[in-house]
Parts: C-alpha cells; sequence; structure tokens
C-alpha cells in the first residue's frame, strides 16, 4: 500500500480497516490446505453460476424486451457484471452468494446498460423502472463481495 509521506498513521489505519476485506482478498494464501478448499469453492460456484446465471439473464432479457449478444461468466474480485459495448454481459460467479433479490438487481443493472453506457439520471430511471428499490438493493450489495 503507498501513503503520501506525511499521512497521519490514524488515517492509514482506517484506510486499511475500511479496505481489510479487499485486502485480505488480494494477499497470497500460504496453507495449500485453504488454497484448495478454495479452489474447490470456486469450482462449485462457477458450476452453479453456469447453470443459472444465463438462464436468469435470458429471462429478463425476455421479459422486458432486452436483446444482448452473449453472457460471460466471471470471477473478477472486484465487479459484480458488466456490460460492453459489444453487448456482451459479464456476471460474476459470486452472484450466487448473494440473496437472490440483490442477484435479480445486478442482471437488471447490467440489462440496462445495453441502453445507457454510463450512470447517468436516465440510466438510474430505467433501473427503477424493473426494480423500483434499487437503491435499497444497491447499498445492500456492498455488505457482499464478488471475490471468493
Ligand atoms: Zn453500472
Amino acid at each position: 500500500m503507498s501513503v503520501p509521506k506525511y499521512t497521519p498513521n490514524i488515517a492509514i489505519k482506517r484506510l486499511l480497516n475500511s479496505n481489510r476485506k479487499v485486502i485480505r482478498e488480494k494477499l497470497p494464501l500460504k496453507n495449500p490446505k485453504e488454497q484448495k478448499a478454495r479452489d474447490y469453492q470456486k469450482k462449485l460456484l462457477m458450476k452453479k453460476a453456469r447453470e443459472y446465471l444465463p438462464y436468469r439473464l435470458e429471462y429478463f432479457a425476455k421479459l422486458y424486451g432486452y436483446s444482448y449478444n452473449k453472457c460471460r461468466l466471471s470471477h473478477a474480485n472486484t465487479r459484480w457484471g458488466s456490460c460492453s459495448s459489444n453487448r456482451t454481459i459479464s456476471l460474476n460467479i459470486g452472484l450466487m452468494k448473494v440473496p437472490e433479490i440483490l442477484r435479480d438487481y445486478v442482471i437488471l443493472h447490467e440489462l440496462a446498460h445495453l441502453n445507457h453506457m454510463d450512470h447517468s439520471k436516465a440510466f438510474w430511471a430505467e433501473v427503477g423502472l424493473h426494480d423500483k428499490n434499487y437503491k435499497i438493493h444497491e447499498k445492500k450489495l456492498k455488505n457482499f463481495s464478488p471475490g471468493l
């Protein structure tokens, strides 16, 4: 972690505390047993995700009249989903660990990006059409991490 030279210790501590979860996920695991368990968990999650996320995406796309190009499954540590300009929607396999309502919110969020490639007012208005509690869901999602 790099900080400006004169950053007070308390500020560093605060930053470390607020990012502890993220930092821990980025550190290599020393215990091979733990690594093995994690690999296994990832495999299981990928299997679950493959059998669920593309179908859920397709369901909502059909329901609300969106057309996307393809669905990719990702396991990036930092984002729940993304939508590229070639209309590929990526969904994080970690979504299989969050409550269904939040999972659906992420899918609806990415679908809305097909029409708005930004987080403009128009974008949020569109998300709100299909998930009127999107603000609460966006907030609740912060309690979870997409990493394994
Ligand atoms: Zn977005």
